[in-house]
């Protein structure tokens, strides 16, 4: 699923395209896409695009009259630029968003139709579709440690639910966590004030990096490689594979229709993942399905 840097990247790429562009027009290919009734498309449809912005793992589009286009990409939704007018794809095409500048295309490369579209009127309407986590890039070190404490989940449940930080999820926790050298299943009130420290910088440095990196990768263009997984991560997906930091196999814990990476020697002290801590994450009331935590 895509995260804040990824995000980032989209919300910088639409502004650079679309900026004081009419939308023209919404052609709206899947009906499990618009998740709202009111407003109508038709009006918005003649208001100009204003900016682009993140709320949480989401895409903001505002229009002017404070009509917004919200867009969560779940898990396989993606955006597309067409700088002539094109219809959704046929295949895994969900809406296309017609510009007077070009074309946004909305696809969804999975049978399950997860990725959403809400249209919202008033800034109140769209504050309560904020789930109202920490944006961990604009706070200070104490709001970020007092908001960790504020619960007592697993690290890796804490940096990823959506009511706690905004806009990283299972990819960029399992790098972030590696970086600050703390076990995904860590209690967040129990760590102590050295460790919260090390996980704030740790979550800085992650994040803007990746976003200077994806940047680099998009070069200008329209970002086309959106995914979670990077040759350049150093815990995500590299199941087996030897830590770019010590050389130990990186570690994996499937729960919840998920998949944490970790390394041992980094992380644990050594320790594999005992049943103890396996057990403190999968009942640390993970939602059934992650979607629904994802979803918030
Ligand atoms: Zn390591």
């Amino acid at each position: 699923m895509p995260e804040l840097p990824d995000l980032t990247v989209y919300v910088e790429a639409l502004d650079e395209r679309l900026q004081g562009s009419e939308l023209q027009g919404m052609t709206i290919a899947s009906p499990f896409l618009l998740r709202t009734v009111t407003p109508a498309v038709d009006d918005l449809v003649g208001r100009i695009y204003l900016g682009c912005s993140r709320l949480a793992k989401q895409l903001v589009f505002e229009l002017e009259g404070e009509y917004f286009m919200v867009i969560h990409l779940m898990i396989s939704g993606r955006l597309q630029w067409s700088q002539t007018a094109k219809s959704p794809p046929k295949r895994n095409g969900l809406a296309a968003f017609h510009f007077s500048t070009g074309t946004v295309l909305f696809t969804e490369a999975s049978k399950k139709k997860r990725a959403s579209l809400r249209l919202v009127h008033g800034r109140e309407s769209l504050a309560a579709l904020n789930p109202g986590g920490l944006e961990v890039l604009d706070a200070d070190e104490a709001a970020f440690v007092e908001r960790l404490r504020s619960v007592n989940h697993t690290l890796k449940r804490a940096l990823t639910d959506q009511r706690i930080f905004a806009g990283i999820g299972n990819a960029y926790s399992d790098e972030i966590l590696l970086r600050a050298q703390l076990s995904p299943f860590k209690q967040s009130a129990k760590i102590t004030d050295a460790e919260a420290a090390r996980l704030f910088t740790a979550c800085q440095d992650v994040l803007l990096e990746w976003v200077t990196l994806l940047r680099g990768k998009a070069a200008g263009k329209f970002p086309t490689k959106v995914t979670a997984f990077h040759d350049e991560m150093v815990a995500h997906g590299k199941y087996k594979q030897p830590c770019l930091v010590c050389g130990a196999p990186i570690q994996r814990i499937v729960y919840a229709e998920n998949e944490a990476n970790y390394c041992a020697k980094c992380q644990t002290e050594g320790r594999l993942l005992a049943d103890r801590s396996l057990s403190k994450l999968l009942k640390d009331n993970w939602p059934k399905r992650l979607e629904d935590l994802e979803n918030l």
